[in-house]
């Protein structure tokens, strides 16, 4: 029986802004959430047999980011208080990078250039961390992802490159803690709020997990868009060996093998025509491109002169240590870095800056506006609304509904 109190994260679904990260799943002490496919989504479903929200437990809704983002408690604010600087879109941070891996192999087949697969095999190598927390496509379906404890280099690179459909780290958070060692957290901005906020409740998570990274984001797409890129190049979803958003170099193809072909698609043309069609709500109010809260925040650079073809990075490091450690990754001959302006990272993320500045601020105004929940955030938005923001919100919206029935 479904209990009629609203704190429970089935308030974030039914307000449509579940980010699908899964970390409701693993702080239920009753085992009573399950993550479920549900319009090409990943989504919780609450079992109210035993859930015992009706004696005041709240758990799920605590640790969800869908809701809320406290962007204060990023582990940079405390510890790098002398040292850091400032930037009005990335927030205090140590140093931003340009760079990518040394091994050829790893910076041509990952989706940028390889530095956060390369810089978490130094890190393993070198005992600094014993596993990171990783996503693939999974072996069972490779049209589906899975998300896993990588602790040597084979395991970290089966888990390289962007995968631009749902990924839910549930499970992760109870395998952390039976993990006998240091762990990262790769993942969205949206997968780090959740963690972050799931640690600061579960001591003996926050005890394990030495490093949050991120990967930037300027929305993720769900299971829809898999099938309908197959569906226009007449492929059949169980005819799928592999099937890779992005390979062969920097941006690289789409690459899907099937027993009797392999068809790629350069990243830029076939991205261009899946516009917003397939873009979850939730990920029309994200502030946090960035991943404000991680230790490290991996992206692309689509500037020059620092794109190249074979493979390149931008990186945001936060946290002192790591900024250390990313030089000694650079010293053993890991990784090839360069540090830039943080200004070049803004510049070279133009969907950002009108995130940012005209598209989120409109839409949470707007959409307040028309009664509906919206998530709060506790970062400066541009103070005047502008009205360019709603040409985009009409835009976006048309183009989600058309994405519901293509
Ligand atoms: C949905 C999405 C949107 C993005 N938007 C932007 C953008 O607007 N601008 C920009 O510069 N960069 C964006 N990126 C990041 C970019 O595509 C690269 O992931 C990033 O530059 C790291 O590249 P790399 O070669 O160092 O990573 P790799 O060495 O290829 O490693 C990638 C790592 O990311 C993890 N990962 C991949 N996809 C996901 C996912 N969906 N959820 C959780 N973990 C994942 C993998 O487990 C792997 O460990 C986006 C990525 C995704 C998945």
């Amino acid at each position: 029986m479904r209990v009629n109190n609203p704190q429970t994260i089935d308030l974030v679904v039914d307000n449509d802004l579940c980010h699908g990260c899964g970390v409701c799943e693993d702080i239920c002490p009753k085992y009573s959430i399950e993550f479920t496919e549900k319009n090409y989504l990943n989504i919780p479903q609450i079992n109210y047999e035993t859930c015992i929200n009706h004696k005041g437990c709240d758990l799920c809704f605590r640790v969800c980011p869908g809701h809320s983002v406290d962007i204060n408690y990023a582990s940079v604010s405390d510890s790098t208080a002398e040292t850091k600087k400032e930037d009005p879109f990335i927030g205090p941070h140590m140093a931003c990078y340009t760079g990518w891996s040394s091994n050829y192999e790893i910076r041509y087949h990952s989706a940028s250039g390889g530095v956060l697969s390369q810089f978490l095999i130094f890190l393993i190598e070198h005992g600094i961390i014993d596993g990171a927390v990783v996503t693939r496509f999974s072996d069972q379906n490779p049209l589906r992802t899975t998300s896993y404890i990588a602790t040597n280099r084979e395991e970290v690179l089966a888990a390289k490159s962007s995968k631009y459909c749902p990924v839910s780290l549930n499970g992760m958070a109870r395998e952390i803690k039976k993990f006998n060692g240091k762990v990262a957290i790769v993942g969205l901005p949206c997968h780090i709020a959740g963690m972050r906020k799931i640690s600061k409740i579960d001591k003996r998570l926050s005890k394990k997990v030495v490093g949050y990274f991120s990967i930037y984001c300027s929305s993720t797409r769900n299971y829809k868009a898999i099938d309908f890129l197959l569906r226009k190049r007449g492929l059949k979803r169980d005819e799928v060996k592999s099937f890779a958003f992005r390979d062969d170099g920097c941006l690289g193809s789409m690459k899907i093998i099937t027993d009797k072909t392999v068809f790629k698609e350069k990243y830029t043309q076939y991205n261009r025509r899946l516009r917003s069609f397939f873009k979850p709500r939730r990920c029309t109010f994200c502030a946090d491109h960035y991943g404000m809260l991680a230790d490290i925040s991996f992206g692309d650079i689509h500037l020059l002169p620092y794109f190249n073809e074979i493979g390149v990075n931008s990186i945001i490091i936060r946290d002192p240590n790591y900024d250390e450690y990313f030089k000694q990754a650079s010293s053993s001959g890991y990784l090839e870095i360069a540090e830039i302006e943080s200004s070049e990272i803004n510049k070279s993320q133009t969907m950002m800056v009108k995130n940012r500045e005209i598209i989120v601020p409109f839409n949470l105004c707007f959409e307040k506006l028309l009664g509906r929940k919206v998530p709060e955030y506790n970062i400066p938005f541009s103070k005047s609304v502008k009205m360019r923001g709603l040409y985009y919100w009409l835009s976006f919206s048309a183009q989600r509904v058309v994405g519901k029935w293509i």
